[in-house]
């Protein structure tokens, strides 16, 4: 209805009757129930604007009952005032904007602008917003008088609602990711800027073909049938895709794709979404690598070879083909890194790592374990053991001969260095990975123990020897809780054969058994780390039997030594656990001493220093141990705080035998002498011995020949009635080292 043109309603003759309004329009009882059933709001207002009629949609719309509205202004009640001095103002009707008083006489003013409906918000009864459609109309009488004006309002709020996502998803589909929408024979209808960016087609280009054009090949017939099936059945597919772009390049994608349906739930069209993960399969990969391969040689770490190896025992039981594990060990890969550097060394694993690999067949595994250490897993060597090992060895034999060659690692000099290989065999496994990597050690140091540079099988005789360890391993582990340990002490004397000192040695009797030596478990308890709580009982026990000679006057002076294992030695508390073990004792910290082992230098020299300086600044004296049997060098005596060095027994056993040992005794002594280091010849059995080594000047001794390792009861009851004269060395502690 156009109110510029009017309305003219058929007078009705009974308007009297209509009690609805103030002056109520010319409604008959017809016309009446056809505007209080319209769906749409109807509201008649008279000609100044005040309602009359309020129909029941209106009501319903509104939340107004007719008796609330009827005589009153149509702005007042359901106008947004903003909303008309807005309109005023857009059709210039009220120069200062204000809106007009009464609404109809407002539109009244406006009929002539007004040519359509128009969208305007009610305000409902309770206050809530509501988007309407309205048009208004003028009603006019049969001679052209202006009798009132006819409201016809309808919600638009679904319209509004409809506009707001069409606008939303305009946005969207313009955004980040690709889009394509489809029909349902997979014609390309549209495709937005990101999906131009991307593949390289313009909307032109693509707009009619299929989505084919973008295929790479990477995925096969079967791939797409499981995609169209789940299409078929959940409505949407997702997944990573390999596509190819305008320009020939191939690049992964995630890809989305929905089906949408029509009323009747008959898909319409299609509607992809993909967006480039190169990055993020870059990331992935890069993640993978780290986790799975050694940053210096490339090659798989131990993870990814547990991994492979867990694998290759799953089909070595079901191909019933036997497998192989080689260890591989640089031989003295230490001596190289410390005296070339690390860089030199790096460079040697580098090239050890490329040769490797180039020793065995695609489908094995070359991996580095850590360190100077590489693993080779063999896989499909056939059904026979026999034939398996002689596979196994020819490969074996190829790495030791390959890493054997002279490597060029620092300009042009040649550096050669061999290696040692232990193998292990497996098929299908009733072993776990755990004890095939044990089996596989075990022939490398069985490899180590004949030379290096060398081959070994595990068998069963190294398998006895796993057993006995394991058996060891677990007696260790009960014999700190039983108490099965027991320390002894062994005498140090002087040039005369006065008691200086002693040194404590560990036993180990477990009952019922031969007392266990040292040697039989330290080794272990080194590698299990049981030496650490092991350590501080033995620090425990030295500190309460040197109060308990602090005593007695034939002990009081006596000092004892005390071995400290590398690994006790590295504990970050160390300091404090002899400090600790001294304080609860109320031992003399002057009459500890700690020996300590060349392999104990090597490494981390800085903290090394910082512990033993602590250690000295509370009065215990260092002596280090064994030497000569390693790398004897000078500079570990002038870096490091020592007091006293022990020159190892195997080069006194033969001092007057062998004038090669007897040379290096005397240089020794020589050179402990020089740096003002006391000397301790160990092992000293005979009096010939004894005799040679006081007038090459050795000042101190230890061997059977003044006493041999015997309990602390023992130890005491040998002392003599007088005490022995002040029997600290004559050397005291040398400032002498170089830091
Ligand atoms: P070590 O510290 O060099 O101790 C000297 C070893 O030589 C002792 O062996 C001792 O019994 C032996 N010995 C001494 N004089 C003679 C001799 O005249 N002839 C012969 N043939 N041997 C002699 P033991 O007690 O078997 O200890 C072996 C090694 O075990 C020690 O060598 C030391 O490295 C280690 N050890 C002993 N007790 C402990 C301990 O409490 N803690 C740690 N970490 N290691 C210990
Ligand atoms: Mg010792
Ligand atoms: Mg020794």
């Amino acid at each position: 209805m156009k109110p510029s043109q009017g309305a003219v309603l058929p007078c009705c003759p009974d308007d009297a009757r209509h009690g609805i309004g103030i002056n109520p329009p010319l409604l008959c009882d017809l016309q009446l129930s056809i505007f209080e059933h319209a769906g749409r709001a109807i509201i008649l207002t008279n000609p100044d604007g005040l309602i009359s009629y309020f129909n029941r949609a209106a009501q319903q719309m509104l939340g107004y009952t007719p008796e609330e509205v009827v005589g009153r202004e149509t702005p007042l009640l359901f106008h947004l005032a903003d909303e008309i001095s807005a309109c005023a103002r857009l059709y210039s009707c009220e120069p200062d904007g204000t809106p007009p008083a009464g609404f109809g006489v407002f539109i009244s003013r406006l009929k002539l602008k007004i040519r359509d409906e128009a969208d305007w918000t009610y305000v409902r009864k309770d206050g809530s917003h509501l988007p309407v459609s309205l048009a208004v109309s003028v009603l006019r009488d049969a001679k052209g008088g202006v009798q009132g004006y006819l409201g016809i309002a309808s919600d638009i709020s679904e319209r509004r609602r409809m506009e707001h996502d069409l606008r939303i998803a305009a946005i969207a589909f313009e955004s980040q990711a690709a889009i394509m929408v489809t029909d349902v024979n997979q014609r390309i209808l549209r495709v937005n800027q990101a999906f131009t960016k991307l593949t390289g087609y313009s909307a032109e280009e693509a707009i009619g073909q299929t989505p084919g054009m973008l295929k790479s090949g990477r995925q096969d017939a079967d791939f797409y049938a499981a995609m169209w099936c789940s299409l078929g059945q959940c409505g949407h597919w997702q997944g990573e895709i390999w596509n190819r772009r305008k320009n020939g390049e191939i690049f992964p994608e995630w890809l989305t794709i929905s089906g949408v349906r029509d009323g009747r739930g008959k898909v319409t069209h299609y509607v992809s979404t993909f967006s480039d993960i190169s990055n993020l399969k870059v990331a992935e990969s890069e993640i993978h690598h780290l986790a799975f391969y050694d940053p210096l040689t490339a090659m798989p770490n131990r993870r990814l070879l547990l991994n492979r190896l867990d694998q290759a025992c799953v089909s070595a039981k079901r191909s019933g083909q036997f497998g192989a594990l080689l260890i591989i060990d640089i031989d003295h890969f230490k001596t190289l890194n410390d005296t070339l550097g690390h860089d030199v060394g790096d460079h040697l694993l580098v090239e050890v790592a490329r040769r490797l690999s180039a020793c065995i067949r695609e489908g094995d595994t070359a991996a580095r374990q850590g360190g100077d250490e590489f693993v080779v897993m063999l896989e499909e060597l056939g059904s026979e053991q026999e034939g398996a090992a002689v596979q196994a060895e020819i490969v074996a034999e190829k790495i030791r001969l390959e890493l054997a060659r002279p490597y060029l690692l620092n300009g042009d000099t040649e550096y050669f260095r061999s290696a040692s290989i232990g193998i292990s065999l497996f098929f299908g496994q009733e072993k776990t990975i755990d004890i095939l990597l044990k089996q596989a050690d075990i022939a490398l140091y069985k490899a180590k123990d004949a030379g290096r540079n060398a081959i070994r099988f595990f068998d069963t005789a190294m398998q006895t020897t796993l057993d006995e360890r394991a058996e060891l391993e677990a007696g260790l582990r009960r014999a700190l809780v039983r108490d099965e340990f027991v320390l002894y002490v062994q005498p140090q004397v002087d040039a005369v054969r006065r008691l200086i000192g002693a040194e404590a040695l560990l036993r180990w009797q477990p009952p019922g058994r031969a007392m266990v030596a040292p040697n039989d478990f330290i080794p272990l308890a080194e590698e299990t780390g049981l030496i650490v709580p092991i350590g501080v009982w033995v620090l425990d026990q030295a500190c309460a039997e040197l109060r308990r000679w602090a005593d007695d006057p034939r002990s009081a002076s006596l000092f004892l030594s005390v071995n400290v294992s590398a690994r006790q030695f590295r504990q970050a508390d160390f300091v404090a656990q002899v400090a600790d073990a001294l304080a609860r004792h109320g031992a003399n910290p002057r009459l500890l001493k700690l020996e300590l082992t060349e392999s104990l230098l090597l490494d981390n020299v800085e903290e090394v220093i910082e512990k033993m300086l602590a250690l000295r600044a509370i009065g215990v004296r260092f002596s280090l141990d064994d030497f000569g049997t390693g790398y004897a060098s000078l500079s570990y005596l002038k870096r490091f705080p020592f007091e006293q060095l022990k020159v190892d027994r195997s080069f006194i056993r033969d001092i007057n035998i062998n004038p090669d040992d007897a040379a290096i005794v005397r240089a020794i002594i020589a050179m402990g002498n020089t740096l003002r280091l006391s000397v301790v010849a160990e092992g000293v059995e005979d009096d010939l011995q004894h005799a040679y080594l006081v007038k090459h000047e050795c000042s101190l001794f230890q061997g059977y020949l003044f006493g041999r390792p015997m309990s602390f009861d023992d130890f005491r009851a040998s002392l003599g009635s007088e005490p022995p004269p002040r029997a600290d060395p004559a050397i005291e502690p040398a400032d002498n080292w170089v830091i």
